[in-house]
């Protein structure tokens, strides 16, 4: 029975026993994800241990073996951290949520106790024995600088510039904002409705909550739905309204593009949709928008090609229609580029940057948007890296007391490579990934679009001068 089926009641432990046989059995992760990811390692530490022993891997063995997998959805079979996930969100069903998770993924709730009385929590946390109590009772390592919160969130300033009532532009965008640039750093989300405005972009922050993937990752499968519900609504009302649709969080994009859309198209109401015939299964060939069909017999393939993923309770057309309409902000103004409408009208900024492209903008499959557009600022040099490369932090997991070291360990090569390109600075969407380089490295870290930003701030007046700021 398949393991995501509402009637099915395979226990946890018995959803992962039979991932580490398929990968046992396989074997290809063994070496394929034996640097990037900890989850496989010790799959297979497990494996050869009991081949050699005799003895079953047990289920405390296999409870922390889940808690490995961060849903950095490198590794090359998509059923692997589907399952996986289902296997937390069953344990989160039996055990409920521990303290730490239900403290660190509720980002808004953070915000919103430390935005009563910000200077307190603040220099509460700046002090040593606060905060390393603290650290004690919500079990983040000691070693992690906990989250300081801005006096004012991005949604604050949002309200306070009227950008979330509904406008009359000539090309509308709604921001999809998300919880870091929200709360955590709203500059990323100031400098995002900069860039737009400097493109002539008249831009609306909708109502909306966290996009879900925290909760995703850490099993709690009611709250995810919930969110997942309620952003669906609202922002597919305001793609209705007229609005373009964009977000400059990887993950949000991620998860809303990818991960809520995956099996929809198997379900009735999308087969009806393309007119499928009594005894046909058309499945949307990649990159033709849904406009291209593969044709499979249903009579043959109904069973395994089902709509009974993790989001199957939700309406397949709206995952659909969202991520059809949801773009990443790089691939939005990349889009602007290819018409011939992006303000290029930039200062120079004479420094070398490295711009690491996080994993969940490389699963996103939209290329890399946003080294072309930096390289368009005169005298900037950006040197890429992405490939295989993870910072490890995997979301919030990097603060956890025993997740820690490992999430240091899977990012080291990656700062490593850091090092000895020496940057002045470090550019990535992915706040996640900002947090684990502002802890591991001594670069400062912009998103790009902080980096568009400051290129549009002064004029170019006279010639420019390429040397290098040191
Ligand atoms: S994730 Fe896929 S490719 Fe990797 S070991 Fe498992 S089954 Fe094989
Ligand atoms: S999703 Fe990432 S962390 Fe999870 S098993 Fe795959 S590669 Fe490992």
């Amino acid at each position: 029975m398949n393991p995501h089926d509402s009637r099915d009641i395979t226990p946890p432990q018995d959803i992962i026993r039979s991932v580490v046989e398929l990968c046992a059995g396989c074997d290809t992760c063994r070496t394929l994800m034996d640097q990037d990811c900890l989850f496989f390692p010790e799959l297979y530490r497990l494996w050869d241990l009991e081949k050699e022993s005799g003895i079953t891997i047990t289920e405390a063995e296999l409870r922390s073996l889940v808690e490995l997998c961060t849903l950095c959805s490198l590794c090359p079979c998509p059923k692997i951290p589907a399952d996986l996930m289902e296997a937390k969100s069953r344990y989160i069903d039996k055990e409920g949520l521990p303290l730490t998770t239900r403290l660190l993924t509720n980002v808004p709730r953070l915000a919103r106790l430390c935005g009563i009385f910000p200077k307190l929590v603040n220099s509460l946390q700046s002090n040593k024995a606060v905060s390393s109590l603290i650290k004690k009772v919500t079990h983040v390592h000691a070693e992690r600088q906990l989250l300081m919160f801005p006096e004012q969130s991005f949604f604050q300033w949002a309200e306070q510039k009227g950008l979330t009532n509904r406008m009359e532009g000539s090309r509308n965008v709604a921001y999809f904002v998300g919880c870091t640039a929200g709360y955590i750093f709203p500059q990323v989300g100031r400098a995002t409705v900069e860039v737009l405005e400097h493109n002539g972009l008249t831009v609306q922050i909708p109502p909306q909550h966290c996009c879900g993937m925290p909760h995703l990752v850490e099993g709690d499968r009611t709250t995810a739905l919930q969110r997942v519900q309620s952003n669906m609504e609202n922002l597919l009302a305001s793609v209705q309204a007229g609005n373009d649709l964009f977000c400059s969080c990887p993950s949000c994009g991620y998860f809303m593009k990818i991960l809520l859309r995956e099996r929809a198209c198997y379900s009735e109401a999308y087969q009806k949709s393309v007119n499928a015939g009594e005894d046909e299964i058309k499945i949307p060939k990649p990159g033709w928008g849904g406009t291209k069909h593969r044709v499979l017999k249903k009579s043959m393939y109904k069973d395994i090609l089902k709509d009974d993923g993790y989001f199957s309770s939700l309406d397949p057309m709206g995952r659909i229609g969202l991520a059809e309409q949801l773009s990443d902000a790089g691939e939005y103004l990349a889009r602007l580029h290819t018409e011939g409408s992006f303000n290029t009208n930039f200062t120079a900024i004479p420094e070398r940057m490295v711009y690491f492209a996080p994993c969940h903008q490389r699963e996103q499959k939209i290329g890399s948007p946003y080294p072309e557009l930096l390289s368009l600022i005169p005298c900037i040099t950006i040197e890429r890296l992405g490939g295989m490369y993870c910072c490890g932090m995997g979301g919030n997991l990097g603060f956890k007391a025993d997740f820690h070291d490992k999430s240091l360990e899977v990012g080291s090569p990656l700062m490593e490579k850091i090092r000895e390109l020496a940057p002045q600075a470090i550019i990535t969407d992915c706040m996640s990934c900002r947090l684990q380089f502002n802890h591991a490295l001594p670069y400062p870290v912009f998103h790009p679009m902080e980096i568009l930003a400051r290129a549009y701030q002064f004029r170019i007046t006279s010639p420019v001068n390429c040397s290098l700021k040191t």
